[in-house]
């Protein structure tokens, strides 16, 4: 088997792949694995992810595929996620004791950037993903409708919407919720929020995000597969109309049983020659599939600044804060060099009015926020800053994409795709590229006559959500 691509679409179908017993050869442009979901070495050798990476509890396959692979144990669960305003309001999002859907009522209700009237028009839209168990009416149209519009129909505040709706989806989908599909918008809720006390935990890897696939490497070498690093793939190779090989510079050419393509939309549309396009309509629509960005801006004070693992900024460019000095503590993760000095990388998802600015300027509008919410930065020396831009972060979720994303088996034989923007019914996150992934391998196997399931079953609902849907002891797979 020929996997294209190291990401962690590639890694999953490549590392189940060779669980099953099958000869892995996987070609990765680059020289680390990760794909978007990786760190690297600065020239002054400071380790910087390429931008800060968080799972949920909900997120199973990329749980499962962390442990497959012997990376689980570097990934630190948080269940207090932290808000603040400009004013100084601090808002807590964390269980209490009720079960669920009520498990974040407590902390809800004292939620200090929220007025009464905000919570009840969030308490009603929940009610509704509630009652639909994530499936309204209204969100099922042939093309989809906005988030926005959703939560219009259901009466929001505008505070509600900018402090509560769009700070959760935002960072969770990455696009603005007048551009995201609600049926993502409203999956978010009900799998992380409602359906189960546990899908809201927050995990952080507590290493570099390279660090994480060094058991891939192994786990396809074991089963007798090699892993090609700064092997670039140019192009396919045609044989009367079949799919034959796959062509590197300087002549070279490789062939197998099946092909994996697991590379992003946009590096897939130009490999395929025409007449594979024309051959399955459903790889005719790659470049209607748009990309959102986000931008990751890293910091270095001289001294500690912040006492927190991460805090989320309400009303400000800046949406996120992780101490990277306290998330990388206690591992053999970069971050511990700087001694009495901290690292903060701040996130800002859906980027688009970043991309056009210059770095200095970037840098001056994080810094002076950084100012307001963690005042002992007033004090502090910034020792030094880098800015990564991510132009094409992700695939847009936004409405009626989905009719745009190919399944991972296509009508070409022995040609496979995975990616987080093939079909899995998730938006573009490590999850589900996993998920693609299994998928993957498992209409290959099933292609070549073996049966094997990988994909794992989303979280079971519990508390009050199980008693209602009768269902506590009964497991949910969800596929596309
Ligand atoms: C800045 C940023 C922040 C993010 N934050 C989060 C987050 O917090 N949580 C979350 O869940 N997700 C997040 N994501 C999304 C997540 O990183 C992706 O959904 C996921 O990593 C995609 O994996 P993939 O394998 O589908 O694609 P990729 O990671 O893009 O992998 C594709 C691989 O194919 C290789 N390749 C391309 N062309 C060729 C070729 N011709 N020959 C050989 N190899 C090739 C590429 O080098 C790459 O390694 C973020 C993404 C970015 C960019």
């Amino acid at each position: 088997m020929i996997v294209i691509g190291g990401g962690l679409a590639g890694l999953a179908a490549g590392v189940a792949l060779a669980e099953s017993g099958w000869r892995v050869r996987l070609f990765e442009q680059r020289p680390f694995l990760g794909g978007r979901a990786t760190s690297y070495v600065l020239p002054d050798g400071e380790h910087v992810d390429n931008c800060q990476h968080v799972t949920l509890g909900c997120c199973t396959n990329l749980d499962d595929f962390y442990r497959r692979v012997g990376a689980a144990g570097k990934i630190k669960f948080f269940d207090r996620l932290l808000f603040l305003d400009p004013q100084g309001r601090k808002g807590e999002m964390q269980a209490g004791i009720l079960p669920a859907p009520f498990h974040l009522t407590g902390s809800f209700a004292t939620f200090a950037p929220l007025n009464l009237l905000d919570k009840l028009s969030i308490a009603r839209a929940m009610l509704d993903i509630l009652k639909t168990q994530g499936k309204p009416a209204d969100i099922q149209v042939e093309g989809g409708i906005s988030m926005l519009e959703w939560l219009r129909r259901r009466g929001q505040t505008k505070r509600a919407i900018e402090r509560f709706w769009r700070v959760v989806l935002v960072s969770a989908l990455d696009e603005e919720l007048d551009r995201t599909d609600a049926r993502f918008g409203v999956d978010v809720f009900w799998k992380a929020f409602l359906s189960n006390s546990t899908g809201y935990r927050m995990g952080v890897p507590a290493v570099p995000l390279a660090n994480l696939y060094d058991g891939c490497k192994s786990e396809i070498e074991r089963r007798g597969g090699e892993v090609n690093l700064r092997a670039t793939v140019r192009g396919l190779k045609m044989e009367n109309g079949e799919l034959a090989g796959i062509r590197f510079d300087e002549g070279r050419e490789e062939s197998a049983d099946d092909y994996v393509f697991a590379v992003p939309h946009t590096a897939l549309a130009e490999l395929l020659p025409e007449s594979l396009k024309q051959c399955d309509p459903s790889l005719a629509n790659l470049d209607k599939i748009k990309v959102a960005s986000i931008t990751g801006v890293h910091f270095w004070f001289d001294r500690t600044v912040m006492r927190e693992p991460f805090v989320t900024l309400l009303d400000t460019t800046t949406q996120w804060i992780f101490n990277k000095t306290a998330l990388y503590a206690d591992s053999n993760g970069a971050g511990q060099s700087s001694a009495a000095g901290q690292y903060l990388q701040l996130v800002i998802s859906a980027s688009y009015d970043l991309l056009q600015k210059s770095r200095q300027e970037i840098i001056d509008l994080c810094l002076a926020e950084v100012y307001v919410a963690l005042p002992a930065a007033r004090e502090a020396q910034l020792v030094k800053a880098t800015v990564i831009k991510e132009a094409a972060a992700t695939f847009s979720p936004e409405p009626g994409v989905d009719r745009y994303r190919p399944k991972q088996q296509t009508s070409v034989p022995h040609l496979f795709l995975a990616g987080d923007w093939t079909a899995t019914g998730w938006p573009a996150t490590m999850e589900g590229a996993v998920r693609s992934g299994y998928l993957a391998a498992e209409v290959l196997l099933h292609a070549e006559g073996t049966h094997r399931a990988f994909l794992q079953p989303d979280l079971v609902p519990d508390g009050f959500i199980a008693m209602w849907l009768g269902k506590r002891h009964t497991v949910a797979l969800t596929r596309p």
